[in-house]
């Protein structure tokens, strides 16, 4: 559908940001994306330190089929602008008794992988992953592509097959105790809980509805975006100024204005910019704390748990570790204390799991300098409630380096040439990220994910919301599919006002 006449502003330019405006131009409507830092992508963003590349933020990419669909909208050929391919190995796990798990993508090698290395059941993993499936496609295709808050959305969506598939375990147990129930050995449960954390969620309170998420990786694949992940940021980038999109960067937006119940527009310095549309791709509780000075409802998002943070180390490696891939988890010994220091205590864990990424196993030579590689060493955080991240910091280091001295059986710190760290304040004060949050609210109880914010504001017309904080959720699938969301919201309103 066309609307030419009509003029949309979008609020930051994260991924759904950016996915946002290119489905409003696709609609046909003049777009300005207003930007407060100097670059696109938010959290998703990228440096570079003496020829070593780092993702700053995202690094596991699955469900390119978001990312198809933008182009194959804006008849775009994808080949132009992005390119990846599917990676054998989804992750390689290290536990402390020295028990290495290769996690492959084909889920029967899987299988084995895991009968052979911990003596758990093939059939209990292939089961677990059939079930996965059953509910990422009845379930988790309608709760996560539709808005949960528009009945003219929800007549879209097969809610018929997603209540009849509905079991009373995935919405009353925790995720932890659907997996104990599903396997014998503690290492693979403690895999499959690991699951959680990709909202920044707790397993041990997680709904076991999300033992829907391994479907993604086992079922549709893993992969891996040529140039890391700061392509997807770059592609869209692309195809958004190729739609006729504009983009204002280094423009915070002071304020959403509104009259009678609807949007009028934005103020950035200090000037008033009309528009018949806003989307807030900003953080929901800063959007109504700051933009719309709406306090007792910037109170009300705070209800619900946010999720955990992170501290990333970024390390120029002076070696290669063979026994290393793309993806690593290096597990705590303590799964469960370590969520209670995250989201109970809100501390830091001394025996922390370390997931470590190295973009240069795909691209030698290219992401870090040859015979050397690119560590982007991360640790989950909790939220921040003004800890002292100084101090946090250097005991992490040292926590962290002492664990894979002895797991590599090497000496790391001699090897790290170059260093850069992130932590909680810093990603708020990159990307306006309330405490920090990696996915704005965690899924933390069994009705989280029908708390989260809706796409439209219910008072002011013509305000939308994208991006992580809201409904669908946090991490990039989500995020764009939250766009997606949203613009369909957009085009049924418009067709509703022209009536
Ligand atoms: C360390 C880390 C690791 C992660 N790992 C993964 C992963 O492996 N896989 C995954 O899928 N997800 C991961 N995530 C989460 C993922 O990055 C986010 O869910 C996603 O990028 C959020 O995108 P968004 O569109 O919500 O916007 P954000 O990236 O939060 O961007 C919001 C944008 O709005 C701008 N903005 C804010 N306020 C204003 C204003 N007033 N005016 C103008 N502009 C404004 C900000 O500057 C920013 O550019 C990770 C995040 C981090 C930080």
């Amino acid at each position: 559908m066309m609307s030419h006449s009509l003029k949309a502003i979008v609020i930051g330019s994260g991924v759904a940001g950016l996915a946002s405006a290119i489905r409003l131009a696709i609609q046909g409507m003049e777009v300005i994306v207003f930007e407060k830092n100097d670059y696109p992508g938010g959290k998703l963003s990228h440096f570079e330190l003496q020829g070593y590349h780092f993702d700053a933020g995202p690094s596991l990419f699955t469900e390119p089929a978001n990312i198809e669909e933008l182009f194959s909208l804006a008849e775009e050929n994808i080949e132009d602008y992005f390119e990846y391919t599917p990676k054998e190995i989804a992750c390689k796990y290290f536990f402390d008794d020295s028990i290495k798990i290769t996690a492959y993508t084909d889920a029967e090698k899987f299988a084995a992988e895991l009968a052979d290395k911990t003596g758990e059941k093939e059939q209990n993993v292939k089961t677990y992953l059939q079930q996965s499936a059953v509910l990422y496609n009845n379930i988790g295709s309608v709760f996560l592509n539709h808005s949960l808050h528009k009945k003219s959305s929800l007549h879209k969506a097969n809610l018929g097959k997603a209540i009849k598939t509905i079991k009373w375990k995935y919405l009353f147990n925790s995720l932890h105790h659907v997996n104990t129930t599903s396997f014998s050995n503690a290492h693979t449960v403690q895999l499959f809980n690991r699951y959680a954390t990709y909202n920044g969620s707790n397993p041990y309170k997680a709904p076991g509805m999300l033992s829907l998420i391994p479907h993604l990786e086992y079922n549709e694949g893993v992969f891996y975006p040529r140039g890391g992940m700061i392509s997807i940021i770059n592609a869209l980038y692309k195809l958004a100024l190729k739609k006729g999109v504009r983009f204002e960067f280094n423009t915070p937006v002071q304020r959403i204005i509104h009259t009678e119940g609807k949007v009028c527009g934005v103020v950035v310095n200090n000037k008033n910019i009309k528009a018949d549309i806003v989307v807030s791709n900003m953080d929901i509780y800063f959007t109504q704390l700051y933009l719309l000075n709406n306090t007792s409802r910037a109170k009300k998002i705070l209800k619900q748990e946010r999720s955990s943070s992170a501290v990333v180390f970024y390390w120029g490696i002076n070696k290669t570790f063979p026994e290393l891939d793309l993806h690593n988890i290096f597990f705590s010994k303590e799964y469960k204390v370590e969520f209670e220091h995250l989201f109970k205590y809100k501390k830091i864990f001394d025996d922390p799991t370390i997931y470590i990424n190295v973009t240069s196993k795909c691209e030698p030579g290219v992401q870090a300098p040859h015979g050397k590689e690119n560590w982007f060493v991360m640790v989950n955080a909790p939220a921040n409630v003004g800890q002292d991240w100084e101090v946090y910091k250097r005991q992490y280091r040292v926590n962290i380096i002492n664990r894979l001295n002895r797991l590599l059986k090497t000496d790391i710190e001699p090897l790290i040439e170059v260093e850069q760290i992130l932590d909680p304040v810093l990603i708020e004060e990159r990307t306006s990220s309330y405490m920090g949050s990696l996915y704005g609210t965690s899924s933390n109880s069994r009705m989280a994910a029908f708390l989260r914010y809706p796409n439209f504001s219910k008072q002011i017309k013509g305000l939308y919301f994208a991006g992580g904080s809201v409904h669908p959720g946090g991490g990039i699938p989500l995020c764009l599919k939250s766009a997606k969301i949203m613009s369909e919201l957009v085009a049924d309103d418009i067709k509703k006002w022209k009536h």
